[in-house]
């Protein structure tokens, strides 16, 4: 089922998709600053797709409950992933990018829509941190944060 949000590791859906939870809960301000961004992106032959964008609590709560299972520690899976009330997904505050290409376009030119990528081992995790046209402020370093 896809109203937590969810979207299956390995596939990405349409920033159009408007009837997939994973965009019809995103902060509106945010889905419109991605959308400028991959109209031009799509001008230069870079397609924007999305490979996580709002998520459910109880969403978010499996995906920390996964890693918990696969570090069997949650101290360690609370490095790598946010438990619901940290995550910027869960507010809708928080969209990931793919493939490759589309986020590293985005990492390159999403400040001129205001769009940073957040951290600095996610190049896929984009949030609105600037005005269009501003400066991106430092990614956070692994260690101060965890997935999105
Ligand atoms: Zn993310």
């Amino acid at each position: 089922m896809s109203g937590d949000g969810s979207i299956p590791k390995n596939e990405s859906i349409s920033l159009d998709d408007n009837g997939h939870a994973a965009i019809a809960n995103l902060d509106p301000a945010l889905l419109s600053a991605v959308r400028a961004a991959a109209v031009d992106a799509a001008a230069r032959g870079v397609v924007l797709k999305v490979t996580s964008g709002w998520r459910s609590r109880a969403y978010q709560q499996r995906l920390l409950d996964e890693a918990i299972a696969l570090y069997r520690s949650e101290k360690e899976a609370l490095r790598w992933v946010h438990p619901p009330e940290k995550s910027k997904h869960v507010t809708g505050h928080a969209i990931d990018i793919g493939p490759t290409d589309a986020a590293d376009w985005l990492v390159r030119f999403g400040a001129d829509y205001g769009l940073c990528q957040t951290y600095t081992n996610e190049m896929w995790h984009f949030e609105l941190m600037t005005e269009p046209g501003g400066r991106c402020p430092q990614p956070d370093r692994p260690r101060d944060r965890v997935t999105g």
